[in-house]
């Protein structure tokens, strides 16, 4: 699932290609990837003829701005865009095409179907509820360690991995970046957050900060294929450093890394640089495994 830098690395992608453009066609194959309007006529009747004024970004979604209205792009798992000529051959999955006044289209592909979109009137995007409820942008200004360490101090009783994929707590990260992040900062994620000493949270701050800019700057980076590939936008090439890696040596101590499961989901740590919180955690992890 696209993280924060995914998403961001679209936003700028798009951003080059479709702004100033304007709408003058709309082909809704998919209507149900449409959560409002309820009526895709309605969707498409106010979309033509309007300008691509700005792409922007909140967390994970895609704020599309088209006066007097502005589309809400959720890309979910696999949701992709891509920018053709009129021409080019529909590929299968495609479900929205966006044709504009200079011929060129952009089309949204989803295989599994799981993406969303919301026409809302401009600038008003905080009225839909994952949006509604979003934590701060962490690569912000505002998003200063003072205010990390009073989120920090939330009397929650998850554990540090639940705290930082909950969107409402942090906006953009997921399963990918969380790890990386904790690993940076050499926190287990089942350690709950009151239980981290100031000089964690300043490293997790660092760590939270450092693996964005990183994923970011990958993207970027690999958007250059962007054009010479079949047109889908570029996903970035991170230096992941634990996830994913399971039983292959840790960067930084050489112990094999470790996959279990904290939060409901697959979770890689270094089980030397990451201390468990409590010693039963490996007794835990024996008997899952002897599952
Ligand atoms: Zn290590």
């Amino acid at each position: 699932m696209p993280e924060l830098p995914e998403v961001e690395t679209v936003r700028q992608t798009l951003r080059k290609h479709i702004l100033d453009k304007q709408i003058i066609d709309i082909d809704i194959r998919l209507p149900r990837l449409i959560r409002q309007p309820e009526d895709p006529e309605v969707f498409k009747h106010r979309l033509v003829g309007c300008r691509i004024t700005e792409v922007d970004r909140r967390g994970k979604y895609l704020l599309i701005q088209v006066p007097p209205y502005t589309l809400v792009s959720h890309l979910r798992m696999e949701g992709k865009y891509s920018l053709h000529s009129r021409d080019d051959d529909i590929e299968k999955h495609t479900h929205l095409i966006f044709t504009f006044h200079d011929g060129t289209q952009l089309r949204y592909r989803d295989v599994r179907q799981f993406g969303t979109f919301d026409l809302v009137p401009f600038g008003e995007f905080q009225t839909i509820p994952g949006l509604y409820s979003l934590g701060p942008e962490p690569l912000d200004d505002q998003f200063t360690l003072e205010r990390f360490e009073t989120i920090c101090s939330s009397r929650t009783t998850r554990n540090i991995k639940a705290f930082l994929l909950d969107q409402a707590v942090i906006a953009g990260m997921g399963n990918i970046y969380v790890d990386e992040a904790l690993f940076f900062a050499r926190i287990h994620p089942e350690r709950p957050p009151s239980s981290l000493k100031k000089r964690e949270i300043k490293l997790l701050y660092e760590g939270i900060r450092k693996v964005l800019h990183d994923g970011i700057k990958a993207g970027g980076a690999s958007v250059r294929t962007y054009r010479n590939s079949d047109g889908e936008m570029g996903y970035f090439q991170l230096q992941i450093q634990v996830y994913g890696r399971k039983g292959e040596p840790c960067n930084r101590c050489g112990t094999p890394i470790e996959r279990i499961v904290v939060a409901g989901r697959g979770t890689h740590i270094c089980p030397n640089c990451q201390k468990s919180p409590s010693p039963s955690r490996k007794i835990r992890k024996e008997m899952e495994e002897g599952r």
